[in-house]
């Protein structure tokens, strides 16, 4: 374990102006912190933080994210708090130490390979800074270093697999090579322990064969360079057994017939000798074709820059040959990690420079990283690049099963739930996200674990189009209003037509109606039935057709049949029932009377748009007296779905506390106020409309009477009209 003087060294060493006193601090925090808690090996919990510590350091990283190394662990696994670590620690390291805390919360928990890329934007997406990133791969390769501490072989192959699936990748894209590599080595060690044994044989097998081959062709390629006035530093390198493996499966290739495990990489002072170099090992050895690339001009997306090449070396071998200079080289091994320390370094040499070097820390890590995706290449290269700015709009959440979905930002439980399947978006009644009931109205963050509840009884809601985001639960809910009203229009036009032919003295038949659907231009029947449902075909236009010269009540028979007068005593036998009717589709409430449940009311066909209910008393009514053929004659339905808005008028004195009994006593009768205004004030009294949500009006009733016993209440009645 590296001791604490250690640790602040080797920061010193290249950033003297770290705050050494705050990794005194953190160091003796974790210590403390994890106390006596032990990793699975055995080893105390805290040698794990400042291991990772200690990796960072070796990319030269800056004190906060060395600080946040040693801490990345308190916040999950100990009783220290995140306001603990910003009042010691100051905001920034708190916020990167929340950012890997998160991180560390999510973990892959189906098998599904196919559920990794997006995992993987799952994770870049929540590392916000790149620096959590970092912290987060440091962790995971301590881990991986240490696995064999894991007693369950099926944890190991869990972790081993993530690794494999998300982890090395991730250090791939931005550009950490070294980490990759021994992710990757790791991984394959746990995973498939015997073809790693037996490539490593094979390249030791071959390594004795070769004997000094290797040697001799460094000595004779520095000859080669050095002759031309190249200052150059070749050195071999071997294929590691993972890649090699890798190359195998994806050539399906055996093991003989992979050319290029002997790698040269001439390391030179500056850029022009790359090429320089490149001309003289080109101009010496016959060239394999088709294998040179320059990544100097034309870097990979994650910045990665050398020439790359392959020839007939000096033992008339085929190897391959990679040029590059020292940054380029430090580059490509530790990717964003190094591009930031140089930077960084450069902005410190000029004193002039330092402020703006200072300013600017917030945002750079994510700027360089955008820099250098900026640099992309071909179409395929910035497709991954678009990818890559493009996850930062989506949020992805977990099933309970741990499958992860992908959804825009500002998506719902219902946007999720339609993602999962249709069928259980149009069911969903509920939501629970990270084990708590949610309002389904809420917006998901990245790594919400969602559980939605359904129910067979529930129907998309009209109400749901207002929130959701998603294009798939949009459509899925129009379209079932659009199905539902159009069934409600027909439902709603066959009673009618049914009461017309009555009225007409004649029996309603469905076939003699579908004889004449032609004339109306209906498709079917039902067609038909929604048209005089939603009232843009008078129901007496049908009967027409079907009876002609038969007497109506459109007018068009010549009289004007007037509604007789028992019809004000609605509610009979043939009265429509108000049944199953989604209010705001096929019927409205009218807003002059405000119908409740239990008031005798009478809708009228409002063309295009269904029906409005009206009280029977409704003065507004007055105006459809020439319109019979606009009545209708409804009824409540014996279950009522509460709720409904009643209107009263109250006069109280204006006197304290007068207000408050109001208000007292309809809460007290379990009448909730949606809406008040003052229509006069006078010295001695207030008028005014009091909205009040009742079950019926019944419960009208009940309130009112309850509001004339109060004294301070001169006069209360319900608003009409
Ligand atoms: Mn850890």
């Amino acid at each position: 374990m590296i001791r604490q003087f250690e640790l602040v060294e080797a920061v010193k060493a290249y950033d003297p102006h770290a705050d050494e006193a705050a990794l005194n601090r953190a160091y003796i925090f974790t210590v403390k912190a994890h106390g006596g808690q032990q990793r699975g090996s055995g080893d105390p919990y805290f040698a794990h933080p400042i291991e990772v510590a200690g990796i960072l350091t070796r990319y030269k990283l800056d004190g906060d994210t060395i600080v946040t190394a040693l801490l990345h662990d308190t916040v999950e696994d100990t009783l220290a708090t995140l306001e603990d670590i910003e009042k010691n620690f100051g905001k920034d390291v708190s916020r990167l130490v929340d950012g890997v805390t998160k991180l560390s919360q999510i973990e892959l928990q189906s098998d599904a390979t196919k559920q990794a890329e997006n995992f993987r934007k799952l994770v870049l997406a929540m590392s916000e800074d790149i620096r959590v990133l970092l912290v987060k791969l440091a962790d995971r390769l301590h881990n991986m270093r240490t696995l064999a501490g894991i007693a369950k072989p099926e944890k190991r192959a869990r972790i081993a697999r993530e690794t494999m699936e998300i982890y090395a990748p991730l250090a791939e894209r931005i550009g950490m090579h070294d980490l990759q590599i021994e992710l990757e080595d790791l991984a394959f060690a746990e995973l498939n322990p015997e073809a790693r044994d037996s490539i490593l044989k094979r390249l030791e097998f071959l390594r004795e064969k070769g004997g000094t081959l290797v040697p001799r062709i460094i000595r004779a390629l520095k000859r080669t360079l050095t002759k031309a006035g190249i200052e150059a530093e070749p050195s071999g390198r071997e294929k590691n057994p993972y890649s090699v493996w890798r190359k195998m499966q994806v050539k399906n290739v055996g093991f003989e017939q992979l050319s290029d495990i002997m790698a040269f990489r001439i390391v030179v002072a500056n850029e022009v000798d790359c090429y320089h170099a490149l001309g003289i090992i080109h101009a010496n050895y016959p060239v394999v074709p088709g294998r040179f690339k320059d990544y100097i001009s034309l870097p990979k997306p994650n910045g990665y820059r050398s020439l790359h090449t392959a020839v007939y070396g000096p033992e008339n071998q085929r190897i391959e040959v990679q040029i590059r200079t020292r940054e380029m080289h430090e580059i490509a091994e530790a990717g964003v990690a190094a591009h930031w320390a140089y930077k960084q370094s450069l902005s410190r040499r000029g004193p002039g420079k330092k402020g703006v070097a200072t300013d600017g820390k917030k945002y750079r890590w994510l700027r360089e990283l955008l820099d250098i995706l900026d640099h992309a290449a071909g179409p395929e290269e910035f497709l991954e690049h678009t990818k890559l700015e493009m996850f930062k709009d989506q949020v992805f959440a977990f099933t309970p099963a741990g499958d992860l979905i992908a959804l825009p930002h500002g998506s719902s439980p219902v946007d999720f739930a339609y993602a999962v399947h249709s069928e259980i978006g149009d069911t969903c009644v509920g939501a629970k996200v990270n084990g708590r009931m949610v309002p389904l109205r809420s917006i998901l963050q990245n790594g919400d674990q969602v559980e939605i509840i359904t129910s067979k009884a529930q129907t998309p809601s009209p109400e749901w189009e207002r929130f959701v985001v998603t294009g798939k639960a949009r459509t899925r809910i129009r379209r079932f209003i659009r199905l539902a009203q159009r069934d409600q229009y027909a439902g709603l036009g066959r009673a009618m037509l049914e009461k017309a032919f009555v009225r007409a003295g004649s029996a309603f038949a469905v076939k003699a109606v579908n004889r004449v659907c032609k004339t109306f231009h209906a498709d079917t029947v039902e067609d038909l039935f929604a048209a005089v449902g939603d009232g843009t075909l008078p129901a007496g236009e049908v009967v027409n057709a079907v009876l002609p010269g038969a007497k109506t009540a459109t007018g068009k028979g010549g009289k004007i049949v007037p509604l007789p007068r028992r019809r004000k005593g609605t509610g009979g036998d043939d009265a429509i029932p108000i049944k199953g009717l989604i209010r705001g589709m096929a019927v409205h409430f009218a807003g002059c009377c405000h119908p409740l449940p239990g008031d005798r009311i009478v809708g009228i066909i409002v063309t295009g748009k269904g029906v409005t209910i009206h009280t029977i008393d409704c003065e507004t009514l007055e105006s459809f007296s020439s319109q019979p053929e606009r009545w209708l004659d409804v009824a409540w339905d014996k279950q009522s779905d509460g709720g409904h808005v009643a209107r009263i008028s109250v006069i109280v004195a204006n006197e304290p506390g007068s207000l408050g009994d109001l208000s007292t006593v309809i809460g007290r009768n379990d009448g909730n106020i949606s809406n008040l205004k003052f229509t006069s004030r006078s010295e001695d009294f207030f008028e005014m409309t009091v909205d009040i949500e009742v079950r019926d009006v019944k419960h009208l009733t009940d309130i009112i009477a309850a509001l004339r016993a109060n004294p301070l209440i001169n006069s209360v009645r319900r608003a009409r009209g």
